[in-house]
């Protein structure tokens, strides 16, 4: 008899090994020479060492709204998540 273990699904941090949490975080993206901040993304941030990893369908709509910015042509914009 072989005894199952249970599988808990506890995502781990691929630099640390650390536990990911849900979270947001606020992230900086350099353009060229413009900066792009976009506040309170939602992302799983290492409970060890704090680095946050977007999840895909955020990637899709953080794209877009850099996409969009990009032709605002100002140097730096600060932009919330939520209101993009
Ligand atoms: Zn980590």
């Amino acid at each position: 008899m072989t005894g199952e273990q249970e599988k808990v699904k506890i995502k781990r941090c691929p630099l640390c090994g650390g536990e990911l949490r849900d979270g947001n975080t606020t992230i900086p993206f350099l353009i060229g020479e413009r900066v792009i901040v976009i506040r309170d993304v939602p992302a799983e941030i290492c409970s060890e060492c704090s680095e946050a990893y977007m999840k895909s369908g955020v990637v899709d709509k953080v794209e877009s709204v850099l996409d969009k910015l990009e032709e605002l042509h100002s140097e730096m914009s600060v932009v919330h998540y939520e209101a993009a």
